[in-house]
């Protein structure tokens, strides 16, 4: 039968009441003591000191749903987003906790239970596959997790041995860590990354989906490397919701339940983009009341995905969007901008608020490759709400000020582009004038093209295909340049997103030096991901320089300290 999103969340945490767990509320998105952590990214964050002894709690069991955001630091999956079916800046994180009560076996027969049980979940046992620890780095394979494994009945050539990358959890570079199992399941051929084709488990990454990551705490690391065993081993797991829905609702994508299919039907209308009937999967009459109802104007997403780019751009791994990416984007960041904002949140130029901050532009963006220039997002705020405050009420009591809060960042990214893009007029001018008289005929013959610039938004999938084509002018000076270090120091001042700057270039006819620009962006890259590391302070990012920036002091007491005002 039909299982809701909702249903599935509460049957996961009543599943672990009945065995004797307290439900505990999700803690916030920012995280309350932990300034090595950008964002809450997984259920196990808000009991940290309890699993390290720190703190103590009057339950040794607890289960929860996590509200997560992985947009940043260890775990950034914001790239991920509109490429693959199953990555989600914001998601909720299912799990259940034992604080030095029961261990691996309880762990691996209740998850059994829960995911196969028709009493539970009922997933066909045939679509299953589990992965354990094989052994690595002087540490044991996990011989244990194998044979409990085997006692539910889990066949041999269905389980999996995977090394540390995947299999092997530790908190830091000291203190508790362990071996993990993995639950998997199968989304058939047409889900695979070659439909059609039959590959095996571990080779085909788009078909089989984890589910449930299941970590057995069992060593403490001491500070020479040392591994030894916790007297009380404890459990952490996470389980992603929006992906148990998909499999219980029989869809390949996550976008496609019952999660997100309102938030992109809104976003759908907002956008004024009516949305087609294509190939079986959900959605939605055309949109009521939009732009242009009737007329195929390119607003059409049936158009955008069968004639132009929109549909082919390639993710960074190369896989390939299916359904519309704009509209995916759009539910999505405005899924995590509202519970951001919601937890305390502010656009900043810094830490934490500066990732919100590139989150709502690249929602904002999208709405703008669609066609929507004037501000939406607010409006999908609400639309969050009303299908999250049951199980989060904290959003009944923020949603007003939150939308608030994102029409006030949708007018002043008006506000960015005409700024920025007056700085940017003003490169582009000394770079022509720089080359004073050449007048060729700089639209050349390949005008027009360009198309699938349209997703890279700056945030790290330019999809720079199609620019500079035919903008060589044939009149034999030298080429102009709009060059991307240059183009980068924009980006990162006024946050003027790159295609845009790309468009620009191609208007007045200079070249856009793509390669320059992912160098430039390359190293910022390299210089955040070094100096966040162990949370020191000295990055050169404006993304990690200095974290809490904003101030949560209750609602309607927020306050920015030192944010920067464009
Ligand atoms: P993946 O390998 O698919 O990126 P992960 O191994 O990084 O997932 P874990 O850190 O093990 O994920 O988190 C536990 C569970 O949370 C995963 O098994 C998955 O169900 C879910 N999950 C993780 N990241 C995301 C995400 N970005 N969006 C939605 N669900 C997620
Ligand atoms: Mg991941
Ligand atoms: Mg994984
Ligand atoms: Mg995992």
């Amino acid at each position: 039968q039909y299982r809701s999103g909702s249903d599935i969340r509460e049957t996961f945490l009543r599943f672990f009441e009945t065995k004797g767990h307290r439900r505990v509320h999700s803690s916030s998105l920012v995280p309350a003591n932990d300034p090595t952590l950008l964002f809450t990214n997984a259920g196990m964050n808000q009991f940290k000191d309890v699993f390290l002894g720190l703190e103590h709690r009057d339950y040794a069991r607890a289960t929860t749903s996590q509200k997560c955001v992985r947009a940043g630091g260890k775990h950034n999956d914001l790239e991920n987003v509109g490429f693959t079916r199953r990555h989600h800046t914001f998601f909720e994180m299912l799990g259940n906790f034992s604080f030095g009560d029961y261990f691996k076996a309880d762990a691996i027969a209740y998850a059994w239970e829960l995911v196969t049980s028709l009493d539970w979940l009922g997933i066909p046992k045939e679509k299953l596959y589990v992965t354990i620890f094989k052994g690595e780095n002087g540490v044991p394979r996990d011989e244990e997790a194998y044979e409990l494994w085997r006692g539910q009945g889990v066949p041999a050539e269905r389980i999996f041995e995977f090394g540390a990358k995947d299999n092997f959890w530790q908190m830091g570079d000291t203190g508790p860590c362990g071996p993990c199992s993995e639950i998997f399941y199968d989304m058939g051929m047409d889900a695979a990354e070659t439909p059609g084709v039959d590959k095996p488990f571990g080779q085909d990454d788009a078909r089989y989906v984890e589910i449930w990551n299941l970590v057995f705490m069992q060593f403490d690391r001491s500070a020479n490397g040392e591994l030894a065993l916790l007297p009380k081993p404890s459990i952490d797991t996470g389980a992603g919701l929006e992906r148990l829905a998909s499999v219980l609702q029989g869809k390949v994508s996550n976008f496609e339940t019952d999660l997100f299919t309102p938030l992109i039907q809104k976003a759908a209308e907002l956008t004024g983009v009516r949305v087609s009937q294509s190939a079986s999967q959900q959605v939605s009459e055309p949109a009521k009341g939009s732009q242009g109802e009737g007329d195929v104007s390119g607003n059409d997403l049936s158009r955008a995905a069968h004639g132009a780019k929109q549909e082919g751009v390639l993710a960074p791994e190369g896989k390939e969007l299916t359904g519309n990416a704009s509209l995916r984007i759009i539910a999505d960041h405005a899924r995590a901008a509202t519970f951001l904002i919601s937890d305390g949140v502010l656009p900043a130029n810094e830490g934490r608020g500066y990732v919100l901050r590139k989150i709502l532009r690249r929602g904002i963006r999208h709405g703008r490759l669609l066609g929507q220039e004037q501000p939406f997002m607010g409006q999908m705020v609400y639309a969050v709400r009303d299908e999250m405050q049951v199980a989060y009420p904290e959003l009944k009591e923020s949603a007003e000020r939150v939308a608030k809060v994102v029409e006030a960042e949708e007018r002043q990214f008006a506000r960015v582009l005409e700024v920025g893009s007056a700085q940017l007029d003003q490169l582009i001018r000394s770079e022509a004038a720089g080359n004073g008289s050449d007048s060729g005929d700089r639209w050349g013959s390949g005008a027009g093209t360009g198309d699938g610039a349209g997703f890279g938004d700056g945030s790290g999938f330019g999809g720079g295909s199609g620019s500079g084509a035919g903008f060589g002018d044939g009149s034999g000076s030298e080429r102009r340049v709009l060059h991307g270090r240059e183009a980068f120091h924009l980006y990162e001042t006024y946050g003027l997103p790159l295609d845009f700057m790309m468009d620009a270039a191609r208007d007045a006819g200079i070249d856009f030096d793509l390669t320059g620009f992912e160098e430039a962006r390359a190293e910022e890259q390299a210089r955040a991901r070094a100096s966040w590391k162990g949370g020191a302070k000295q990055s050169a990012s404006p993304v990690y320089r200095e974290l809490p920036k904003t101030i949560f002091e209750g609602y309607g007491k927020l306050r920015v300290e030192g944010a920067e005002v464009l």
